[in-house]
């Protein structure tokens, strides 16, 4: 299984992604994680990102070709991965394309969860994130039981400096101008599922396994 999440930032991808993960255990290729992660083991790499990330920009193609790239040659990507957030742009899209030619495989599906804007919106400033496992919370939608703690580990929740009003905007600007584009790349493809993202979790959830299943069959 080689999956490829989709949509617009707060859509749900993350989510969604990780039960996929853990019930058809597959390797989380999450680059937005892997470069808070790198900040916050004080590399270099995560440094220069998150001057990107931080405004809402995108980090340059090249650097992020490169780390996908390393991943998923490691052995665990080799018979099944989720790519949750990358490509986002043409160019990214064509570089996975190499990849996994190189690696003689292709995608099985393309998961693209569709949001309307307001909810995006609404998702992206009561998203809370723990510090300590990542693990993802919403102040309306997905409560911690005790506020401000991690249910499961009991770390502080943060709120992601991206997701502050003044990044947002240009995030969602970005998303319209150089990411959406690719639906177009991968429609025609056979391997494309819209995944209506406006329901419960549980919800969207369903309809991505019942898709699956159909793709598999
Ligand atoms: P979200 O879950 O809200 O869509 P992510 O955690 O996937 O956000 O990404 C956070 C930020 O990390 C992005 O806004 C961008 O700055 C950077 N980033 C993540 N993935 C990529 C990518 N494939 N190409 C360029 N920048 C990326
Ligand atoms: P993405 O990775 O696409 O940016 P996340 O999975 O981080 O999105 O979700 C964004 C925010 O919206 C989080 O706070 C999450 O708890 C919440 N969320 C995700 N899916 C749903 C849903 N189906 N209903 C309500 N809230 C949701
Ligand atoms: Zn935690």
């Amino acid at each position: 299984m080689k999956l490829l999440v989709m949509g617009p930032p707060g859509a749900g991808k993350g989510s969604q992604s990780k039960r996929l993960v853990e019930d058809y255990n597959l390797t989380n290729i999450s680059t937005g994680e892997m470069f808070r992660e790198a900040y916050k083991r004080g590399e270099k790499l995560g440094i220069e990102a998150m001057e990107y990330i931080e405004k809402g920009n995108l980090v340059a193609d090249d650097i992020t070709n490169e780390i996908v790239r390393k991943r998923l040659m490691k052995k665990a990507a080799e018979s099944s991965f989720l790519l949750d957030g990358y490509p986002r742009t043409v160019n990214q899209a064509k570089a996975l394309d190499d990849m996994l030619e190189e690696m003689g495989t292709r995608l099985t599906a393309v998961i693209n969860i569709v949001v309307d804007k307001e909810v995006i919106l609404e998702r992206m400033v009561g998203r809370r994130v723990c510090k300590s496992c990542n693990a993802t919370y919403h102040t309306k939608f997905r409560p911690p039981d005790k506020e401000d703690l991690c249910d499961e580990c009991g770390g502080e929740l943060y709120q992601r400096e991206d997701d502050k009003p003044a990044s947002v905007r240009n995030r969602l600007n970005i998303y319209e101008s150089k990411t959406k584009p690719i639906i177009d790349y991968y429609k025609g493809r056979g391997v494309l599922v819209n995944i209506n993202g406006m329901q419960s979790f549980e919800a969207v959830y369903a309809n991505i396994r019942r898709s699956l299943r159909e793709i598999i069959r």
